[in-house]
């Protein structure tokens, strides 16, 4: 068997079709242009290239971007003063921190600053709280979008064995919780889960997010499963790959996505997608 591949920048460049639709209809509407906030704290190189591509990609879709920086050594305080006079802004129906933050930062205490109504990341407890009900307004981005994947190529959810390798808060956890909410039967592995493998292979369909480079092999998957490698690793010769051994896997597999090209170009675009929602959201009576 030879795996199909599945296209994140294909259906990401149609999702961001819809994103244009969906603006020039809240345009026309309510008068509305989408607005996003992203604050950078820092100079970490990684950061620096997510964020530019978000702020690129909110652009090319027609949202206004604004970009905040501060210094590594900022006190959280004037951020987040910063954040209340984002929420209090009109012009902005987004606000977006960009992860990880320096140490003298919590966390929790950033995340939950931001106006629930403008936490196109997520993040919020509130947010949160609504995916595990089952009713949320901003899906986490990165779940959020192999979702989508997934429903593009037509694949089934309900009654099939997901297993997510990571359980990390921004992919692992949310990634459970709406395959969950999908009708899947969902195993949640990680770093101290004994025999992976004993897992992996009664997948139907494996999300792997673990930053391991090589972690899934060929015989770890069920022949027919569908794969979907959330992984970005930087090899020591600059090569990026995901977490799975994408040309053993692609042999067993009956979809699989690539690294990059995979899920990496949908977490951007449903940023972009919930930064629309949350502008349409209050404007946007029913006709
Ligand atoms: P993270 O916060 O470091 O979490 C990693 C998770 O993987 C943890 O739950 C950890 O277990 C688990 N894990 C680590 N080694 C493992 C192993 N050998 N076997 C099984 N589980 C293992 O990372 P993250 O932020 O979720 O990101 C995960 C990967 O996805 C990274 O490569 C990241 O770059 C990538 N990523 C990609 C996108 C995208 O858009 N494509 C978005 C976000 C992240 P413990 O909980 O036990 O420590």
């Amino acid at each position: 068997m030879t795996a199909k591949i599945i296209s994140g920048s294909d259906v990401a460049k149609s999702i961001r079709q819809e994103c244009k639709d969906r603006i020039a209809a809240v345009a026309r509407r309510a008068g509305v242009i989408p607005g996003l906030a992203v604050i950078l704290v820092g100079d970490s190189a990684p950061s620096q290239v997510y964020v530019r591509k978000k702020l690129h990609a909110a652009q090319e879709v027609g949202i206004v971007a604004h970009l905040f920086e501060f210094a590594g050594d900022v006190a959280p305080e004037t951020v987040l003063s910063r954040i209340d006079e984002l929420n209090a802004d009109p012009r902005i129906h987004g606000i977006l921190v960009q992860l990880p933050l320096p140490p003298q930062f919590g966390i929790f205490e950033v995340l939950h600053r931001i106006s629930r109504d403008k936490d196109v990341d997520g993040f919020h407890l509130y947010n949160v709280g609504g995916l595990v009900v089952g009713d949320t307004i901003f899906p986490p981005c990165t779940p959020f979008g192999v979702m989508k994947l997934l429903e593009y190529e037509k694949l089934p959810i309900e009654g099939q064995n997901v297993v997510i390798v990571g359980a990390s808060n921004i992919v692992g956890k949310p990634m459970a919780l709406m395959m969950m909410q999908a009708g899947a039967t969902v195993a949640v592995c990680h770093a101290k889960t004994r025999d992976l493998a004993q897992f992996t292979i009664l997948a139907d369909i494996l999300v792997v997010a673990a930053g391991v480079p090589g972690l899934i092999l060929p015989q770890m998957v069920k022949t027919g499963c569908v794969v979907v490698d959330v992984g970005i690793n930087r090899l020591a010769n600059g090569k990026i790959v995901g977490d799975v051994d994408f040309e053993g896997v692609s042999k067993k597999a009956s979809y699989i996505t690539p690294v990059p090209g995979g899920v990496g170009p949908m977490t951007v675009t449903m940023l972009l997608s919930n930064t629309i929602t949350a502008a349409e959201k209050g404007v946007m009576a029913p006709i």
